[in-house]
């Protein structure tokens, strides 16, 4: 019986390749019990290849990294690609690289690998601080950091640490690559400016200069669990102690990850001190708009983000020993 299942399974995969043979292979699909719609598969060896393929294909490809996100939205049927283009196999896109002030990290590098890296510790802490928040060790060792990027998940960790630390994000396509700044990547709830031809062959950051003070807090129902409310932080002091510049990077709060931009503009300039980080944490909760769902009000999560406000704000004043 189980090799008649797999030979059913192997005759809708074939089916499924060839035009027009969908609609009989999704026929089998059911029949079998299988969880994800049909689609044709491919496998490029290369981002040439790959880069082919999903201009000959159009709207109907989808590239799959990890799929550690793709494959759960085809399996609830957000997502029934027709085509689904698995770039795991192409060399040279999972490398860290270091040039001048600017760390790469390509298509292919995992959070798993992200998160090991001595790279990422040294010259993109914050990048570093969000690793071990991201799902479990399962799924951080399939997971892309460009997948997650491209995914724009507005509950995820790092579409808000590319928006805290105006990351660039490198879009390829045949007709060449083009570099996007984070703040204009995220057009809305699981939407990129990406154009349909396109896919991320990396994401660059710059490294951080000496004295940055980073920090991630969530708040979510059990570790690994998307967020309900979290923040990136970053705070850059002066010389003279004074706030130079600030970055409030949430998510959770929105259909993208957003920047609580009025609180930052009061940090910058200002003393650090627990009555600031008081008043800061109240800006934030009037100014993010954030939505009620089944997983908490709007209201909770105005609460949650000032308490988290003036946790990561005290967390990055720590790094310094210094609080007034
Ligand atoms: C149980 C579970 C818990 C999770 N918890 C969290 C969590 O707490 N926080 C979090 O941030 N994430 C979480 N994730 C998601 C995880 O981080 C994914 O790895 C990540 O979001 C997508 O990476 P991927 O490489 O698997 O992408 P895929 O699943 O392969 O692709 C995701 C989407 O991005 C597109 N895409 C992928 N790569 C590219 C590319 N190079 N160029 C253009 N488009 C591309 C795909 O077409 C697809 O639309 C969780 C996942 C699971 C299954």
């Amino acid at each position: 019986m189980a090799n008649s299942v797999t030979q059913r399974a192997g005759h809708a995969e074939n089916l499924a390749n060839k035009p027009g043979g969908r609609d009989q292979a999704a026929k089998i699909c059911k029949g079998l019990g299988v969880k994800n719609p049909p689609f044709a598969y491919h496998r490029p060896e290369t981002l040439d290849e790959a880069l082919l393929l999903l201009a000959q294909i159009g709207e109907e490809a989808k590239i799959m990294s990890g799929g550690q996100s793709l494959l759960p939205v085809m399996a609830i049927r957000l997502g029934q690609p027709e085509n689904i283009i698995d770039i795991s196999q192409i060399r040279g896109l999972d490398s860290i690289e270091t040039e001048s002030d600017i760390v790469m990290f390509g298509a292919l590098v995992t959070h798993s690998q992200a998160e090991a890296s001595p790279v990422t510790r040294d010259s993109v802490p914050l990048l570093h601080k969000a690793m071990p928040y991201i799902g479990h060790r399962a799924i951080r060792n399939r997971g892309t950091l460009c997948g997650s990027l491209a995914h724009a998940d507005p509950a995820a960790e790092l579409p808000a640490v590319a928006l805290a630390l105006d990351a660039e994000l490198i879009a390829a396509s045949t007709d060449g690559a083009r570099f996007i700044a984070a703040e204009d990547f995220f057009s809305g709830f699981l939407s990129t400016t990406l154009q349909q031809n396109e896919l991320l062959v990396g994401v660059r950051f710059h490294q951080a200069p000496a004295g940055m003070l980073t920090s991630v807090q969530e708040l979510s129902r059990r570790h690994g669990d998307f967020a309900l409310v979290g923040l990136t932080c970053v705070l850059q002091l002066s010389s003279d102690g004074l706030v130079d510049s600030a970055a409030l990077s949430f998510f959770g709060v929105a259909s993208t990850p957003s920047r609580a931009t009025q609180a930052e503009q009061s940090l910058v300039g200002s003393r650090p001190t627990t009555e600031l980080f008081e008043e800061i944490a109240n800006m934030v909760s009037n100014e993010l708009d954030p939505p009620s769902d089944t997983h908490a009000s709007a209201n909770y999560r105005k609460h949650a983000a000032g308490v988290l406000t003036k946790r990561a704000l005290a967390d990055c004043m720590s790094q310094t020993g210094v609080l007034t």
